[in-house]
């Protein structure tokens, strides 16, 4: 139902009180007046009748019924009166209206019956004479008949048709009077709603602004405010004060929570009884790649799509102690190890409502453990096979009953070498491990340093082998360049590659080096430095693998040349200490170029280079 204004409530009943009033007014003043009035009149035509009684009595008793009829006509005409006499037998003597021939028999009219009962008779009627209203008022006298008293009825007669007009005219000013009222009464109706509504209307402006959460605005309390709406303005100010101070701990507490599950790394799910999610935090966003807003109000089953969530999500809601356990997801190919841990939410009244879901992505350290063991098991193959080698010929030596200078020569070169080869791996662990411990301590400085220096120390260090194969290092650097790098760092990536260049390429190839400004087309200058062979190449299906620890493209020509499968591995780890990266092409048998790319300081004075 459509709400009425409060002036609608007001208005009818104020209009009810006064018209009803009115209307008992008007009605008990027209009786009152109207008895009134007939009262008067009454006694009126009393006195009247009782003044001209004697010249009537007199002519009567003279039996002279003209002169009778012309006084009844003359003092009827001077005093607007209707004048009749009557006989004690009803008949009418004379009648200053009428001519009494053709009047009726009077007897049976009440006013005549009670004036021939000796009493003054009254009656309020229509003539039936001259038909309208009339009052009429009758009295008995008498007059001398010879000796004898005998008595006639005197009969005065008024129309009352001006107390009507008279009634009439009261009735439209009260009326209109009355009108005035009902406008007094309606102005005064929308003055009280006004008063009483408008503090409702504030407070309903006010009250719908606590809705929106904004409490800084408070109702108004001025000296005309009633008692009653300033004791609850009161009390809605006070109310809007605690909701401010309640809902600033609640915000508070919100953003707090917020701030917490966005900086924390573990995905956080909150699910209700129907495992609808209610809150989840960024991490989860990532890791299940969804969105937050989907997902909210959403089923775990049609949002994460997981048969074993699912599970752990029905273990945790009916389970009162912590779950944990490890699960692995897929997401797009990639298996993730996800370390859970759900417990119920309970409310104050203990019910459980919830859970709390957490999921740890534990991938990158299974992944490491992966590659420890891995690794554990690389260097000790690697170890093995010159440890047994060696130990098999010093065995071999020690048994030998014969004094074979030359065999008893020959195993101990054999011993020696595996012993270099052994001290070479255990050397480029240690250097590996070195640059690991240096990046992850932050122990690597970069400086401003002339690349066309480091370069040529580096070729100096390779000279001798390039060398024995006759082999030429050509190197192409402008003079001037200069990169971020940590020299030591920087000459050793470089020694590396060149000496695999060195080692996989036929004698007689040249070696080159190249390096200088590339533009990247980002606006972001780097420097590259690119060393190329024309020796054996590397298949394509090495190339991904190639610089992983003890990755070897060619097994027995790596360990004949004395390759410990770590040059590449370390080239990688001195790169990524620079923020650049190290790339590969190689074609079998026609060269393999690697080209190492790092981010440059701010300079421009060289011509860059096409990549
Ligand atoms: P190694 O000590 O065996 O050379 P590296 O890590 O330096 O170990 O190199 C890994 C493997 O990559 C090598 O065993 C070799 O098969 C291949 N390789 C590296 N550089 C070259 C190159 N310039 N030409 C051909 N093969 C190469």
């Amino acid at each position: 139902m459509r709400a009425k204004k409060l002036v609608w409530h007001i208005f009818p009943a104020n209009l009810l009180i006064t018209v009803g009033s009115l209307l008992a007014l008007l009605w008990y003043s027209s009786v009152a007046f109207n008895t009134f009035y007939n009262n008067w009149l009454a006694a009126d035509l009393e006195d009247r009748a009782y003044l001209i009684e004697e010249q009537i009595a007199t002519l009567v008793g003279q039996n002279k019924p003209q002169e009778l009829k012309a006084l009844c006509r003359r003092l009827g005409r001077k005093t607007s009166t209707r004048i009749t006499v009557i006989q004690p037998s009803g008949k009418v003597v004379a009648d200053s209206d009428e001519d009494p021939d053709i009047m009726s028999n009077h007897s049976n009219r009440p006013e005549i019956v009670t004036a021939f009962s000796g009493k003054t008779g009254s009656q309020l009627r229509v003539s039936a004479t001259l038909g309208v209203k009339m009052l009429y008022v009758a009295i008995p006298f008498t007059h001398k008949d010879g000796d004898t008293n005998k008595f006639h009825i005197l009969r005065m007669a008024m129309p009352v048709s001006a107390m009507d007009q008279a009634l009439q005219t009261l009735r439209i000013k009260v009326a209109l009077s009355g009108l005035m009222v009902v406008l007094l009464a309606m102005f005064a109706a929308i003055l009280v709603s006004r008063r009483i509504s408008r503090p409702l209307e504030i407070m309903t402006e006010v009250s719908k602004q606590f809705a929106k959460e904004n409490f800084t605005t408070s109702l108004p309390i001025t000296p005309h405010c009633s008692l009653e709406v300033a004791s609850l303005a009161t009390a809605m100010n006070s109310m809007a004060q605690k909701l401010r101070e309640r809902f600033n701990t609640i915000v508070q507490q919100r953003n707090e929570l917020q701030t917490i599950l966005t900086s924390m790394a573990e995905a956080i799910l909150v699910v209700d009884n129907d495992k609808q999610i209610k809150t989840l935090n960024t991490a989860a966003t990532f890791l299940f790649g969804i969105s937050a807003h989907k997902a909210i109000n959403k089923s775990t089953q049609e949002i994460l799509r997981n048969i074993n969530i699912e599970r752990l999500v029905n273990a945790t809601l009916t389970s009162v102690k912590v779950v944990t356990e490890e699960i692995t997801i897929d997401k797009g190919g990639e298996k993730l190890f996800l370390q859970y841990s759900g417990v119920q939410l309970h409310g104050d009244s203990g019910h459980s409502f919830g859970a709390v879901m957490t999921f740890n992505d534990v991938t990158h350290i299974r992944k490491l453990e992966n590659i420890r063991q891995e690794f554990v098991a690389n260097v000790s193959h690697e170890l093995m096979t010159p440890l047994t080698s060696i130990k098999g010929y010093a065995e071999t030596i020690l048994d030998s009953t014969q004094d074979d200078k030359e065999q008893t020569e020959k195993f101990l070169q054999i011993i020696l070498r595996q012993s270099d080869r052994l001290q070479a791996i255990v050397s480029d662990l240690l250097e590996l491990s070195r640059i690991e411990q240096e990046i992850e301590h932050n122990e690597i400085h970069l400086v401003q340093t002339n690349l066309k220096t480091v370069l040529e120390q580096a070729i100096q260090v390779c000279t001798h082998k390039a060398a024995e194969k006759h082999m030429e290092i050509q190197l192409e650097c402008p003079p001037l360049l200069t990169a971020p790098i940590d020299p030591q760092l920087m000459e050793q990536a470089t020694v590396n590659l060149l000496v695999n260049a060195i080692k996989y390429s036929h004698p007689a190839n040249p070696i080159k080096i190249n390096a200088g400004l590339l533009s990247t087309g980002n606006n972001q200058e780097m420097i590259s430095i690119s060393i190329r062979d024309f020796g054996i190449g590397i298949g394509q299906e090495h190339l991904p693998r190639l610089f992983e620890r003890f990755y070897r493209s060619n097994k027995d020509r790596s360990r004949k040349l004395g390759g410990t499968g770590l040059g590449l591995a370390i080239v990688k780890h001195i790169v990524q200490a620079h923020n650049g990266s190290v790339e590969v092409i190689s074609e079998v048998g026609k060269g393999t170029t690697f080209t190492i790319v790092i981010p440059t300081g701010t300079q421009r004075d060289f011509p860059a280079m096409q990549k």
